[in-house]
């Protein structure tokens, strides 16, 4: 999400096909960043799309620097979550409210959401942000191109568009408790689900969707109001 390095004047829209690096090594980073292992690295470069698209940003209650940094009157209680979670609403504009001259005004202190997030997985899914209503992200993710080193990395990609259509199309495929998934979590979900779909004719079950969920741990994004 937004970082004040790379202010882009307002308006102005990168052109053409914008490198999103190489699929199978952002395949790996993005997974950690689903664990919590590390951050996502998107080259944003000024582009602001996700924190002026009116999203709810879930802050979990060990975020205690993020919470430090936010007024609290612009947080409330994340619905159907335990006690402590909480969500940084947006303005009229749907603009973040901690977004300040087009800059995250607490960038070394984003939430964990924000750290995380990554509008290439719309590009790796095939899945349109359209869908959540959000058009600037999806302008932004059409723009991304991923390369490939091997054969069997464009597979892989492969892999992902497949799951991605399957989870969209049967929703039975999805855990219970992910029946009300966004299109940016089905998205998600089809990255961590893919390798049970290699090669991508296989066609996927509800056992093999449910086997890859628990090899990878994700963090239940589907109990997320959010993105
Ligand atoms: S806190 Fe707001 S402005 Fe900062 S990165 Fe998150 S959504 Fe963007």
């Amino acid at each position: 999400m937004s970082d004040d390095a790379h202010i882009v004047p307002e308006g102005t829209d990168p052109s053409g096909p914008l490198p999103a690096g190489d699929f199978a090594s952002w395949v790996a980073e993005i997974r950690g960043a689903i664990r919590g292992d590390n951050p996502a690295d998107v080259a944003c470069d000024g582009c602001t799309a996700c924190c002026t698209s009116s999203q709810f940003v879930h802050i979990a209650p060990d975020e205690t620097a993020t919470l430090a940094r936010i007024p609290a009157d612009l947080l409330f209680p994340a619905p159907r979550m335990p006690r402590g979670h909480v969500l940084l609403g947006y303005d009229d504009r749907g603009h973040c409210p901690m977004l300040r001259d087009r800059a995250c005004s607490i960038y070394d202190d984003r939430p964990r959401t924000c750290r995380t997030y990554d509008c290439r997985v719309f590009a790796a899914a095939g899945l349109s942000a359209v869908a959540d209503d959000k058009p600037d992200i999806d302008r932004r993710a059409r723009l991304w191109e991923f390369s490939y080193a091997t054969d069997a990395d464009r597979a892989r990609h492969d892999a992902v568009r497949t799951a991605a259509t399957a989870l969209r199309e049967h929703p039975d495929l999805l855990p219970d408790d992910a029946a009300r998934a966004t299109t940016t979590q089905l998205a998600v979900l089809a990255v961590l689900v893919h390798d049970a779909l290699i090669p991508a004719s296989t066609a996927p079950t509800a056992a093999a969707i449910a086997a890859e969920l628990t090899r990878h741990r994700p963090t239940p994004l589907w109990q997320r109001p959010l993105r």
